[in-house]
């Protein structure tokens, strides 16, 4: 299922890939700077369980770095450029069979970017997956607030800033309304502290049952590309 950990002669014919993509980039003083990463890592992880006996799923390695601008003025981001970007999805799209891309870092360029590779890929923007997922994603509030910080808290609590979460007063922020209005960074949109929504209100609860909507829909799109 992981696939960096397996020999090559373990490695099943006819497999499904699945490639975990995020970004590195600050979520709030409160939650780790790879926490897009970690969702996309926990989405696959389920999938290939949820699936074993039926698809073999093996889980790539993940591309941590992704196209993130809006957060420049904040230390920790470490952003690649759009091209680099598509070079090295297209690429390991090249090394492997069938691949499915599962982004969880949703700046446009980077979904664009994604979209133009034209890889299956688990596109958590569209409004078909969006309307199944929670209140707080739905409305455009969802950096770093109460749907992430959840997803963090259910599968990797550790990194989660307890004593400056409860501290984080509520703020919304639509940031695709913001977005087209071309507000292009965290603090113009009003995000001096680099997240939005109320993660204060996240819990581990909610992420584990986020995480099973995510990974119903992620089920659903390897079956429809298996080989
Ligand atoms: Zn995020």
């Amino acid at each position: 299922m992981n696939y960096g950990y397996l020999a090559y002669p373990d490695i099943p014919e006819d497999a499904v890939h699945v490639l975990p993509l995020g970004a590195v980039e600050p979520h709030g003083p409160h939650a780790p700077l790879v926490t897009d990463t970690l969702i996309s890592l926990g989405i696959c992880h389920r999938a290939a369980e949820r699936l074993e006996g039926e698809i073999p799923v093996l889980v790539l390695p993940p591309v941590h770095y992704g196209v993130t601008r809006y957060a420049d003025a904040f230390p920790g981001t470490v952003s690649i450029s759009e091209d680099t970007l598509r070079s090295l999805v297209t690429e390991i799209a090249d090394s492997v069979g069938t691949l499915v891309l599962v982004n969880s870092h949703f700046e446009p360029e980077q979904v664009e970017t994604l979209r133009s590779t034209g890889l299956p890929l688990l596109d958590l923007t569209r409004r078909a997956y969006a309307e199944r997922l929670t209140e707080e994603f739905r409305s455009g509030s969802c950096h770093a607030g109460r749907y992430e910080t959840s997803l963090v808290l259910a599968d990797r609590p550790e990194l989660v800033h307890a004593d400056r979460l409860s501290t984080l007063e509520e703020r919304h922020v639509d940031m695709p309304a913001a977005i087209d209005a071309g507000q292009t960074d965290f603090i113009a949109m009003g995000m001096e502290q680099a997240y939005c929504g109320a993660p204060a209100e996240a819990t581990a609860d909610e992420g584990r049952e986020t995480f099973e909507t995510l990974t119903d829909m992620l089920v659903e799109l390897i079956r429809e590309v298996a080989p």
